[in-house]
């Protein structure tokens, strides 16, 4: 971490906790948040639990813990049946979107371009992107891992740049994803530092502001490790982000 970026830690519930869980889940990530102020905390549940989660966090609570969706739709309204728009996400109380997931890329066919409207939408709308990408184990073992990184970050590159530091970049390698296995921190803080160089490229103060989150099996135990490097800023947390206990120990791991 660097002290000149706030660091963030977000929970991607996934299709998890959308009912009942959500509440007490949402209730204790606030009460957490509030222990650990110097982080920015952000939970994703699924669209149905989003309004639930704002009420718990912005209600008598009144937290600060961001709420962020999961994925959205380009447009802004239209024939797109099963889909939402950024202005309905904010209206459900969301001011972040996730977008372009790994679980999204591949299970749902988005490409770097539709990620990259999907950018450009969310930031018109004002809702903060954190755009993630990473590469499969099959890239990683042909040697590509900073060449299809570079590729994903290129296709948004623009649409960051018009908003330094309203973006989140989360670098989630694939084959870390949900598996147990973690990047090791020097490997990470590679990618994440050539990830910074490409932000330079558009912009000094997009590169000095842009918050890079580490994803993929990030745990009580492993976050210290990677929070320590300089360009790591944070954590996508995905199956860790449900227990509540153990998701309070990153943020702590981060504060
Ligand atoms: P994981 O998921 O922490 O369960 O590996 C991370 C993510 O998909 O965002």
């Amino acid at each position: 971490m660097n002290s000149a970026r706030r660091p963030l830690i977000a929970g991607n519930w996934k299709m998890n906790a959308g009912g009942q869980e959500a509440m007490p889940l949402a209730a204790a990530v606030a009460r957490a948040a509030k222990e650990f102020s110097k982080v920015e905390v952000v939970v994703a549940p699924p669209y149905t639990a989003l309004a639930a989660a704002a009420h718990e966090l912005f209600g008598e609570n009144k937290s600060d813990v961001g709420l962020a969706a999961q994925n959205m739709h380009p447009e802004t309204s239209g024939a797109f049946t099963g889909e939402i728009s950024a202005g309905m996400l904010k209206e459900s109380g969301a001011s972040l979107v996730i977008l372009g997931h790994s679980e999204r890329r591949q299970l749902f066919g988005e490409t770097d371009e539709l990620v990259a409207r999907k950018v450009g939408s969310a930031i018109a709308a004002e809702l903060r992107p954190i755009v993630c990408v990473g590469e499969t184990l099959e890239e990683r073992e042909a040697g590509k891992t900073l060449e299809v990184v570079e590729r994903q970050v290129r296709a948004f590159l623009d649409e960051l740049a018009k908003q330094p530091g309203f973006g989140v970049i989360a670098y989630e390698p694939v084959w870390a994803i949900g598996t147990g296995r973690v990047a090791s921190p020097e490997d990470a803080q590679k990618v994440h530092a050539n990830i910074r160089g490409l932000l330079a490229s558009a912009s000094i103060e997009l590169a000095s502001v842009t918050r890079i989150l580490y994803g993929g099996s990030v745990k009580a135990d492993n976050a210290e490790g990677l929070l320590s490097q300089p360009d790591i800023d944070g954590a996508l947390v995905g199956g860790a982000s449900l227990d509540a206990a153990g998701f309070r120990k990153i943020i702590e791991a981060a504060h």
